[in-house]
């Protein structure tokens, strides 16, 4: 056995199954719901209270603390080499509104559990450990999503995304105030200093590693997505005295467009993700002929020419049956799938080997910050099993052995990859 092999071993057996579940009982306190889920918004009194708790639990374990503009923290761990990039690992600590314990939480407390067990085992690392919880990676609060890793791999994104107001007005820069005067002891970390790895731990929330008996996923990426907002614009009139040849019916409309959509978009494989999230019809009155239908569509598929192809679709499709209504496609948000290659990717499924832990590849259907940080370093992630695949949801439930089993592949990975 090598002295890399006795020490990966080492880290594996120091990580704690029962801190690990102790850790995320503390932490779904910050929020929780009377269901049993979490209500931690990003930048809410609920998500600074999360925060303090991560940075109380990185002092006690010899971490500083490093914020950067937008509110993404980094506990670190010093290696023999300070000049040497980190080797990075966390998720986010912010929730969906009805959200679950573990979406999230469990890949930052996953990378505390990797601090307690380098510490255990007293393992000197050559290149710093961090565990990052990103700010913002649900994007209900402000949107859009994943957005503090975006942000630390695109620095010039700073100022606009500072400026995105939440419903009530507020905007990330007036959020930030609070949170700089509950974490003083934050030294400032400037956006995209280089990391040399990144390993990300989330829940799956779906149902394949459930099914197929396995414990740990190695991802092999995330699938690509384009988002669209269409907007179909009428009349509004009285539903009593118009008649239908004089009607510009926005939701008639609109109701064709989406069934048509839905037909073009379907595929014999089931691969293809399309949604129609939200759809708003205004007035919104019952008496009134609709004169405005606003809808958005979700699409995400892991071919990019497939999700080029249905895309490119939505447009003429909508236009050809807007009637005597108007209709404006606007495609605010895309993005390539991502393949995990490399290291980080050879490294989680040599671990999961290593260590007898039962796993498969897989793609994430979701995005995750991994997706940004792939542009600036090698990087992938561990999926673990959750309950029925249910996520975004409060009832969202995985089992500690599990947690532990991708805790444990996490931990070999970040200590491979800090000591080469
Ligand atoms: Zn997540």
């Amino acid at each position: 056995m090598s002295d890399l092999d006795r020490t990966l071993a080492d880290v594996a057996a120091a990580v704690d199954e029962a801190r690990l579940w102790r850790l995320h009982m503390e932490m779904a306190a910050f929020g929780a719901t009377p269901r049993g889920g979490v209500c931690r918004e990003a930048l809410t009194p609920e998500d600074i209270e999360a925060r303090v708790l991560m940075a109380e639990w990185g002092a006690a374990l010899g971490c500083s603390l490093h914020m950067d503009e937008l509110g993404s923290m980094f506990l670190r761990r010093e290696g023999t080499d300070p000049d040497a990039p980190p080797v990075m690992t966390g998720s986010h600590l912010d929730s969906q509104p009805t959200g679950g314990r573990f979406d999230g939480a469990y890949g930052v407390l996953a990378g505390i559990e990797v601090l307690h067990a380098l510490n255990a085992a007293g393992i000197r690392t050559r290149r710093p450990v961090e565990v990052a919880n990103w700010t913002n990676e649900e994007g209900g609060r402000f949107t859009p999503g994943v957005m503090g890793s975006q942000v630390y791999v695109n620095p010039d994104e700073l100022p606009r995304m500072l400026a995105v107001r939440d419903a009530a007005g507020v905007s990330i820069a007036e959020a930030m105030v609070a949170v700089r005067a509950a974490l003083p002891g934050a030294r400032p970390r400037a956006l995209r200093t280089p990391v040399h790895a990144f390993v990300e731990g989330h829940i799956e929330q779906a149902t394949l590693l459930e099914e197929s008996g396995n414990q740990v996923g190695v991802v092999t990426g995330i699938q690509g997505t384009r988002k669209f907002r269409i907007t179909v614009t009428g009349e509004d009139a009285h539903a009593g005295t118009t008649p239908r040849r004089r009607r510009r019916d926005a939701l008639s409309a609109a109701v064709a467009m989406v069934s048509a959509l839905e037909r073009m978009a379907w595929d014999r494989e089931d691969e293809c993700r399309f949604t129609v999230g939200r759809f708003q019809a205004f007035p919104g009155a019952p008496s009134v002929v609709p004169g405005r239908v606003e809808f958005a569509i979700d699409l995400r598929h892991p071919d990019d020419a497939a999700r080029r192809r249905i895309g490119d679709q939505i447009k003429p499709i909508c236009e050809a049956l807007a009637g005597a209504c108007e209709v404006s496609v606007v495609e605010p948000q895309a993005a390539d799938t991502v393949w995990f290659t490399g290291a980080v990717f050879e490294s989680v499924r040599a671990s999961a080997a290593r260590l007898g832990i039962p796993h498969m590849e897989l793609l994430s259907g979701a995005g995750h910050d991994a997706r940004n940080m792939a542009a600036i370093c090698p990087s992938g992630m561990v999926f673990v099993p959750c309950e029925r695949g249910i996520s975004h949801n409060e009832a969202e439930n995985a089992t500690p052995a599990d947690l532990a089993a991708g805790t444990r592949v996490i931990a070999q990975v970040v200590t491979e990859l800090a000591c080469g």
